[in-house]
């Protein structure tokens, strides 16, 4: 089934679990809301595909593993005919990975698989989903960071703090910015969303994810074109680079 042009077209990655997961169940309490939810296992994504008996919205869910450039190239090829003449509104790089490190203690390889996950991922994505947005109504990259990559934040998490992670979300907010002067006609937005109960925020997080995502979802459907290239919190504030 393709989407009516009404609709509000979402492409959410790491749609498995945690946060992506939240997003899409949010999202699709509005028939208003049409989502891609992309996973590398939709086989086992179970929690996403159970999701489809209550939508009020529209939910199709798609394979995608962000580090294999391959499978990202061919995401206009699964989009096309979900979405027919419709074009994407947003593009959400959620999909993310943290492993614990240092800066003298980190592993090269884990750094590469970070910076492949978490900025490289959203770079291709974002790269061969341009052609979609052109055609959305919204035309909104967000981009999810963390705070951890906000270098003005670092002198309050401290030494110790995880290193790749850290950098590559400062690499994925360049980015954010980069687009943002690249392309002023589409809104490029960094966004962080909060520590958040999932997998990678842990048990002792301060949020629930449906608090998160209710932000999140906010700030992205109320941000314009003037925020573009801002780095901001699920609750709206702005984020010291
Ligand atoms: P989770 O670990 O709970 O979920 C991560 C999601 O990313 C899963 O769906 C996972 O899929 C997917 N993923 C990981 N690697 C890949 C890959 N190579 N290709 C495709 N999908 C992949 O994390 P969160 O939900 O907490 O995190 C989501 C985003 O939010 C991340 O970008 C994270 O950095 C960011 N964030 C989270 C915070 C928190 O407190 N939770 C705080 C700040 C930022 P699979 O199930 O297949 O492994």
């Amino acid at each position: 089934m393709s989407s009516s042009t009404s609709q509000n077209t979402w492409l959410i990655t790491g749609a498995s679990r945690g946060i992506g997961l939240e997003l899409v169940r949010q999202l699709l309490e509005s028939p208003a809301n049409l989502v891609v939810a992309a996973c590398r296992t939709p086989e086992k994504a179970t929690a996403l595909s159970g999701l489809k008996s209550s939508a009020k919205g529209s939910l199709h869910v798609i394979k995608l593993e962000v580090t294999d450039f391959d499978s990202m190239r061919a995401v206009p090829k699964a989009l096309e005919p979900i979405l027919g003449g419709s074009g994407l509104d947003y593009l959400v790089n959620n999909a993310g990975i943290l492993k614990p490190d240092t800066p003298l203690t980190l592993d090269p390889e884990v750094l590469l698989e970070t910076l492949r996950t978490n900025t490289v991922g959203p770079a291709l994505l974002t790269q061969v989903c341009v052609p979609f947005l052109d055609k959305g109504k919204t035309k909104k990259i967000i981009n999810i960071t963390s705070t951890l990559g906000s270098i003005a934040s670092a002198d309050a998490f401290g030494p110790g703090a995880v290193a790749s992670y850290s950098m590559s979300k400062t690499a994925l907010n360049m980015l954010t910015y980069k687009l943002k002067l690249e392309r002023p006609d589409l809104v490029a937005i960094t966004l962080c969303p909060g520590w958040v109960k999932t997998d990678l925020g842990g048990e002792g997080a301060l949020l629930e994810p449906k608090e998160s995502i209710a932000g999140i979802i906010k700030v992205a459907t109320s941000t314009t074109a003037a925020d573009s290239g801002k780095f901001l919190r699920y609750n709206g504030e702005v984020v010291p680079w």
